[in-house]
């Protein structure tokens, strides 16, 4: 991720260092190839108008052209301000990077369209909370939509070595949420994941049955799960479940293909929600925590 951005920006940030001394001019031009390195990564346009702004504001004061080393300030005030955008400093409740301050079994609802890696990630954090938190698990599936994906589910939670409830055909969501809850609860279970029916667009039938689910099952977290590689696309996602259901995080799969990294960029002031996560492959271990300065540094090589 964020491959072509970082090449770019380093490349700026190189030019810029080679000048030595300053001049105001000097750092408007820099500025101006950092946006268009940003659109060019595919970061939403408010976002990148925010962070040129905030980085302008900051950088073109006498202090850094004076400074010492004013190629180096830039990058400082550049690297502080992508750190802003992605979410601030890295607040992680548990090893596993999830909430799971609440009365056990902790609901964990998952949402998000189809094939944005929903059920593969459920199996991926059913692992994680196994291993990081030392919680005992379990995972159900509510999609009735597609025959297999209950199935699929069962496979992931052996896989991760974690229980799956049982199928009973026929039930709806609701039915299927509250026996997981139920056996959550009797079986003294710490966490439930709650894997719900996605689909190929966002339309009202998909939100009223997350919003329903979400309203009886009051998770603790609802996590959002997205494909960066679809870009403005997984904004304007974010952007329409966080209006109609509610999200407490974001899980960004597909980060291993996606070399602009824009979504991840825009997310946090597009939505207001924090990305808590990243999916980096198929293989259950590859979940990544998210930690804001480090992915900065990342971009800023
Ligand atoms: P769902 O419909 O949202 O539940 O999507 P699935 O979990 O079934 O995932 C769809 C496909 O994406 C599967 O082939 C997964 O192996 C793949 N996938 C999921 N997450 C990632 C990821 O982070 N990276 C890559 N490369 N593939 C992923």
């Amino acid at each position: 991720m964020f491959e072509a951005l970082s090449s770019k920006l380093n490349g700026v940030f190189d030019r810029l260092r080679r000048r030595g001394a300053l001049s105001e001019a000097d750092v408007s031009e820099a500025l101006r190839e950092v946006r268009v390195a940003l659109l060019e990564a595919d970061v939403a346009l408010p976002v990148v108008k925010d962070l040129v702004a905030k980085v302008r504001e900051r950088a073109v004061g006498q202090e850094v052209i004076r400074s010492v080393s004013p190629a180096q300030q830039v990058v400082k005030i550049v690297n502080d301000a992508i750190v802003e955008a992605l979410g601030g400093g890295g607040e992680t409740p548990a090893p596993s990077g999830l909430d799971l301050s609440a009365p056990s079994p902790v609901p964990i609802l998952m949402v998000g369209l189809q094939g944005s890696g929903k059920t593969t990630t459920s199996g991926k954090i059913a692992l994680r909370l196994k291993n990081r938190d030392r919680k005992k698990v379990l995972l159900a599936s509510l999609d009735v939509q597609r025959p297999a994906a209950q199935l699929q589910l069962a496979q992931l939670a052996q896989q991760a070595g974690v229980a799956s409830l049982p199928i009973v055909p026929g039930q709806t969501p609701l039915e299927i949420a509250a026996r997981a809850m139920d056996v959550g609860r009797r079986e003294l279970y710490d966490v439930v994941v709650l894997d719900t029916a996605g689909r190929l667009a966002i339309d009202e039938a998909l939100m009223g049955e997350v919003a329903a689910v979400k309203a009886q099952a009051r998770p603790h977290e609802t996590l959002l799960v997205v494909d960066a590689m679809t870009g403005q696309d997984a904004v304007n996602t974010a952007r329409a479940f966080q209006e109609r259901v509610g999200v407490t995080g974001i899980v960004m799969t597909r980060v291993d293909g996606d070399a602009r990294g824009g979504a991840a960029l825009s997310m946090r002031q597009i939505t207001g929600a924090p990305i808590k996560l990243l999916g980096a492959g198929e293989k259950q271990d590859a979940l990544e925590d998210f930690h804001p300065d480090r992915i900065a540094g990342r971009i800023l090589g």
